[in-house]
Order: C-alpha cells, then structure tokens, then sequence
C-alpha cells in the first residue's frame, strides 16, 4: 500500500503520529521524499489497515493498493529510476555500462591482458569469475580464493571495478572488495542466499533463472531488498525454450517490462543468451534498443583455449568493435527520446 501525502511539507506531527499507529499494526514504513511529494510506502500484512481512515486524515492526499506482491522493487513504491553507484560508476537512470570479461579467471596473465583490452574497448567494470557454477562436476570449478586474488590484481592493475559470482555465503569474506557480487542464474532462488545478501550494503547483480518468470525474478530481488540491501541490478540472460539454434532464448521483452514494473537497473547479458559469439553484437544492439541499462559480455584472449564458455566469448577485437556500435546505438536512441 501506497500513501501519498499532501505537498512536499507535511506536518512532521502528524506523520509520526501516522507512523506510530501503522507500526502498532506490525506494518513497516518506508519513505520516498520526492522533491515535489513524500510518499510512504507500507509493507507487511496491510489487510488490516482501513483505507478510508488513513484517506480521511489531513496530511494524505490518497492512499492506493500495491496489487503486486513485490513491494520495495515496485516502480510505484519508487517512480524514478535508481541509479546504483559502484565505486563512482553509476548504473541506471540514464547511465549506460558494459561490463566485460572472461566467463572463469584462468591465470594472471589472462585476466591481466583481458582487464587491460576491455577498458581499452570503453568497458567500465570487469567481470570474471572464481566460483562456477557447472552443469559437470568433472568440469572446471573455477580458480575459487585464488582467482578472486587475481581479479584484485587485475583491478589494481586497471581502476575497473570488479564483478564475480558468490554461490556459497560462507566465501563471503573473499568477497570483501569486490564491487559487485553476482548471483547466477542457477542460484536466483536460492532464499537462504538472498536473505544474507539482503543484509550487505554492497551491489548485487542478480541474474534471472532459466526457465523463471519476471515475477519470480523480482519476487528474488525483493528478498534482497526486504533485508535492507536497495542495490540491485536485474540482468536478462536468456532463458530456456523450445529454440535449439541458441543457448537460450534472449527475452528481449523482458527489458521495457521490467522497466515499467520495477525502477531498478536492468541489463543484458546476450552471451550466455546466444552461447554463439557471432550473435552476441546483434543481441547486445537490440538490448540498446530495447533500453538495457548495461550489458555483460564475456572477452576471452583465446576463446578457443578457455576453460569455460569458449564458443560464446568475444576476442578482445571483436569486444572493440561491439563496444564502439553499442555507443553508436545508444546515441541514436537518445536521439528518439528527445
Ligand atoms: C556467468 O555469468 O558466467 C554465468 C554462469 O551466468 P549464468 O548464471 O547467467 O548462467
Ligand atoms: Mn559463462
């Protein structure tokens, strides 16, 4: 439930005297003071709230039903876009990102070399990963504490923020200057994770599941956002369908609607969307399109010789070229929003 209050100077009285009585009924207040309007959000079981006596009073100018069972994610709880800084790299409402990467760290070098191509290229955060999630147990698992130390060198080396997925809680410690922890697809709706997650302050890329709805996806982020944790980024990776000529299918109308549902960033990653690298720069120019906040590319310097996500990674070449269109595209659609 929304309550929207009269002008942007209500009298502060009145509304703890508001807020006292809705906490007497187990509902939680969270306010969004606009410039123009503060609004109060109400979250818990607002069934026993009676509308017509929060309406009546002076300070509100109308109250309204969150339909939805996503609250603090919901775009009405929250109408403009929130912006998530990392590190001083601002994401969302307006500020286009590409992070890129390798899909695993492999070595020193590797990443070293990658991390140097992409900023190079114009990628503004570094994406590798430490801790993978394979569908083989016999396949590579990732270099784990090891490959999170060289990914910090990697950020030493370049400036750029990093990105790299937690799967287990108890490697949060690793984790601790990394800039942005990544939930897989795999794990969107493992709870127990997303409840630690919702406890820290630091951002949260939280992929959309495989065969998962949008709903579910932000019922997964409201998870992290009940627990007090407001910096999430959505990212769109494909999901499974019927379609073999793709790793997954890239839900392209998954963009404009999780913008118009939610004011969180949302990005692309057409990657492990195609699983094919000639299709990542046509996937990554309608996500553009679409109006993707950012995309996540995989970058390898070898990609025939990587340990993981070989046949959907891009030469640091082809991230160059890629990187220059999607900025190219980008001004375009600024173009038609004028
Ligand atoms: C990845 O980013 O390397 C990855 C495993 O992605 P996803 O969880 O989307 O499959
Ligand atoms: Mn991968």
């Amino acid at each position: 439930m929304i309550v929207t209050l009269k002008g942007n100077n209500p009298d502060p009285k009145k509304v703890e005297l508001l807020t006292t009585w809705l906490e007497g009924l187990a509902i939680r207040t969270h306010f969004i003071v606009g410039q123009h309007q503060t609004v109060i959000g109400l979250i818990g079981d607002t069934s026993v709230v009676d509308i017509d006596l929060i309406n009546s009073l002076d300070i509100v100018q109308n109250v309204q039903r969150i339909q939805e069972p996503y609250k603090k994610a919901n775009r009405k709880f929250h109408t403009d876009d929130t912006v998530i800084d990392i590190n001083g790299i601002k994401l969302g409402g307006g500020n286009f990102q590409i992070i890129a990467g390798p899909c695993s760290v492999e070595s020193r070098e590797q990443i070293c070399s990658i991390a140097q191509s992409v900023k190079a290229a114009g990628s503004t955060m570094l994406r590798g990963g430490a801790f993978k999630p394979r569908t083989s147990p016999y396949s590579f698992q990732g270099m784990q504490a090891e490959g999170i130390e060289l990914l910090l060198e990697a950020k030493r080396l370049t400036g750029l923020p990093i990105v790299s997925e937690l799967m287990n809680i108890s490697h949060l410690p690793l984790f601790e200057e990394v800039d942005v922890i990544q939930v897989g697809a795999r794990n969107m709706q493992n709870f127990e994770l997303l409840k630690e997650l919702g406890m820290i302050k630091k951002p949260i890329l939280l992929k959309r599941g495989l065969a998962n709805t949008l709903e579910e996806l932000l019922m997964s982020v409201e998870y992290i956002m009940a627990g007090g944790n407001e910096n999430v980024i959505l990212c769109e990776r494909g999901i499974r369908t019927f379609e073999t000529a793709t790793r997954n299918t890239l839900d392209i109308s998954a963009i404009p609607i999780l913008h118009n549902k939610t004011h969180l960033p949302v990005i692309v990653d057409p990657s492990h969307a195609a699983g094919i690298s000639s299709l990542v720069r046509p996937l990554s120019m309608a996500a553009i399109a679409a109006g993707a906040d950012g995309l996540i590319i995989e970058v390898h310097n070898d990609p025939s010789q990587a340990l993981c996500d070989g046949p959907q990674s891009l030469t640091p070449e082809a991230f160059d070229h890629l990187a220059s269109d999607a900025h190219n595209v980008l001004q375009l659609m600024r173009g038609f929003k004028q």
